[in-house]
């Protein structure tokens, strides 16, 4: 058994003894003594002040037959701390009456009281609450220089963490700026919430505990993304930490919506405008990374090259307007029949690239005939007098038909040459290379 086991041993068994009422001397001064030393083990540069202070009260409650404790804190430029066991809703500002209490005075000019009801006589008399309160007193000059340092690396934490929103964010930007807002000198809380499609939704973090004054910033980017930030300080902040609050908002909003609007230019160059799919260097990036996932994985995947059978002719006869939205309603037919991490994207004209990961050539086959009977009756409301739009299409599949991406559109290309000669409305495979 090792020290430490034997000690905790001695002090629950020390524990018991007091609560069935024996309270001789040597086992008071004994668990006095442990209680000190647990509360000299509290100060952690790693935990913050209210930590420190839940902690403490814990050790009290636990470790001496003690049910009712609370200690309050007020500190110079910190939020102050208030924590409680078994005495719920105990005034941060005065102990209760009837308990024990003892006057916290902090070196650097703040003060607390620590407040305990229900102490036994005998742990009264050997002055347990006031050699804690002591005790405490010399943890908290060190955990409030931890905490004052901490504080100061948060504002260059925050701005670090702001800087690190760019046009690739992600919600754990969110949660590393929120939790730097919350360790700002002065601050006890803080959240972001912002809305996007991009994101599936809207999405919050929020970071610390709450209570104190809420400086708050919102904005609407682009009439599409509402975005919210706000910091709760504790009443007793400095005035500059006000303003060091509200320059890092300001300054969190202005990152946000330069990398949203990025986002939005760079959404806007890459989708084609009538369907509303990607375009070619969507397909093109798809192609890429699927190529890279296939050889880590050792999948294959297919891609189906869909060309419009005669549309030339849909145009001739029944005008522009109505060819756009025989494209539309194609497109849209083939986005709803894909897998969710399918690309579908408009590869010019009339002509549009599936690009299936992890999907052999059955798989492409099974797709293909969806396409080709999905395509008349999605396209048939745009079309007057019955016209049925058909569709031809060509598939290659990674590796079998071609060994890079751009081999393997051209391989799904002659494909789709094949079907236009073996009458149009039909899907043909690459031949495997000799
Ligand atoms: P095939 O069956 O051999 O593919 O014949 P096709 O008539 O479909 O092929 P062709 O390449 O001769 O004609 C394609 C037509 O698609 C010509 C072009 O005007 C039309 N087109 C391309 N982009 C658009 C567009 O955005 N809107 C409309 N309405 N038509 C388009
Ligand atoms: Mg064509
Ligand atoms: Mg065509």
């Amino acid at each position: 058994m090792s020290i430490a086991d034997t000690l905790e041993a001695l002090q629950s068994k020390a524990l018991e003894q007091l609560r069935s009422g024996e309270h001789s001397e040597l086992l008071v001064a004994f668990l006095t003594t442990s209680i000190m030393l647990e509360l000299t083990k509290l100060v952690d540069p790693n935990i913050d002040l209210e930590q420190f202070a839940s902690a403490a009260v814990d050790v009290l409650t636990q470790y001496a037959p003690i049910e009712q404790c609370s200690l309050s804190l007020q500190l110079q430029d910190l939020p102050s701390v208030h924590v409680e066991v078994g005495m719920s809703g105990s005034s941060p500002d005065s102990p209760a009456p009837g308990g024990t209490a003892s006057q916290l005075t902090l070196t650097d000019g703040g003060t607390g009281f620590l407040d305990a009801h229900g102490v036994p006589p005998s742990l009264q008399e050997a002055g347990l609450v006031e050699q804690a309160a002591l005790q405490l007193t010399q943890g908290l000059g060190r955990m409030v220089e931890f905490e004052r340092l901490r504080r100061s690396a948060a504002s260059g934490k925050a701005f670090a963490a702001i800087a690190a929103i760019d046009g690739q964010w992600t919600e754990d930007h969110l949660v590393n700026v929120a939790s730097a807002f919350a360790a700002l000198p002065g601050a006890r809380a803080a959240g972001i919430s912002i809305s996007a499609a991009r994101l599936g939704g809207p999405v919050s973090v929020t970071s610390g505990s709450t209570g104190g004054q809420r400086i708050e910033r919102s904005i609407l980017i682009d009439d599409r993304t509402p975005v919210e930030a706000w910091i709760q300080i504790s009443a007793n902040h400095a005035p500059e930490h006000a303003a060091k609050v509200e320059e890092l908002l300001d300054s969190f909003m202005s990152a946000i919506e330069r990398s949203e609007q990025s986002i939005r230019l760079r959404e806007e160059a890459e989708m084609d405008e009538l369907t509303h799919l990607g375009n070619r260097r969507v397909a093109s990036r798809a192609l890429a990374t699927t190529r890279n996932l296939a050889e880590r994985t050792g999948e294959s995947f297919s891609v189906l090259l869909c060309d419009l059978d005669n549309f030339k002719k849909v145009n001739d006869t029944y005008g522009h307007d109505v060819g756009d939205l025989v494209l539309k309603a194609f497109a849209s037919m083939a986005a709803a029949s894909v897998r969710a991490f399918d690309t579908v994207a408009r590869w010019g004209g009339e002509e549009f690239l599936v690009v299936c990961p992890n999907c052999d050539e059955k798989g492409a086959v099974s797709l293909a005939e969806r396409l080709l009977s999905g395509s008349p009756l999605a396209c048939a409301p745009a079309l007057p007098d019955g016209h049925a739009q058909t569709v031809s299409i060509g598939i290659a599949s990674y590796p079998h038909h071609a060994a890079n991406p751009e081999s393997l559109v051209r391989a799904a290309d002659q494909a789709l040459y094949s079907a236009k000669h073996g009458g149009r409305n039909t899907h043909r495979t690459a031949p495997y290379p000799q």
